[in-house]
């Protein structure tokens, strides 16, 4: 599945907030939303016009894909689904892109960012239940075993992100196993344990058009 190679600061500075895409730059202070809290560009910094509804849909929508590096196709895809399956829409499509196995390696702490996380799982460093898994987009189900393979663990990525993870915080629906390089999901989290800065009902106001 293709994905966005552009400049990812960009992104944050667009949407006017951190969207933590480069792992350890997000938290020092040479991060540009602490130095040009304005959108990129050379009309950047002029005052910005009152958002139209679609506009603030639009908006919460390019946020939601932005943090979890997906594009337009595979982004209405899980709509999609989420739009099928029980329950409320908004929360589904969330927990379908929380469960992306990038995300999932991401929220481990086994990489720096989702990108790092996406990279590792593309160069077969990551098992689940034992076998290799190269799929980004993998749903992980709740009780899955992840690990990082024996032989991967001293990737550069991998020991970055683990001397990173001691200054973030661990999330209570996940089990992490350090001395093993292991992990699994032990439960869907909530929608406030998620905690990303997006209102996913405009997101589905945006789509049920
Ligand atoms: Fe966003 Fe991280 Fe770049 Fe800051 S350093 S603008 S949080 S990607």
């Amino acid at each position: 599945m293709a994905r966005y190679i552009g400049p990812v600061c960009k992104l944050c500075r667009a949407e006017g907030l951190k969207l933590f895409l480069k792992g350890k730059k997000c938290l020092s202070a040479k991060c540009p939303i602490s130095r040009r809290n304005y959108p990129p560009g050379q009309h950047g910094q002029r005052r910005a016009g009152k958002k139209s509804d679609y506009g603030l849909q639009l908006r919460e929508k390019q946020k939601a894909k932005r943090t979890y590096g997906v594009l337009e196709r595979q982004f209405r895809r899980y709509y999609q689904e989420a739009s099928r399956m029980r329950g409320v829409t908004g929360e589904n499509l969330l927990h379908l892109l929380e469960r992306r196995l990038d995300n999932v390696i991401f929220r481990l702490g086994f990489a720096a960012s989702r990108s790092q996380a996406r990279q590792l799982i593309r160069h077969n460093h990551v098992l689940v239940n034992g076998k290799r898994v190269n799929i980004p987009s993998f749903l992980v189900k709740v009780g899955q075993n992840l690990e990082i393979k024996e032989s991967s663990r001293n990737v550069p990525g991998v020991m970055e992100a683990v001397s990173l993870r001691k200054s973030t915080g661990a999330f209570a629906w996940l089990e992490r196993d350090d001395k093993n390089f292991t992990g699994r999901l032990t439960r869907l989290p909530t929608v406030d344990e998620i905690a990303l800065p997006v209102k996913e009902q405009m997101i589905v106001e945006l789509y049920s058009k």
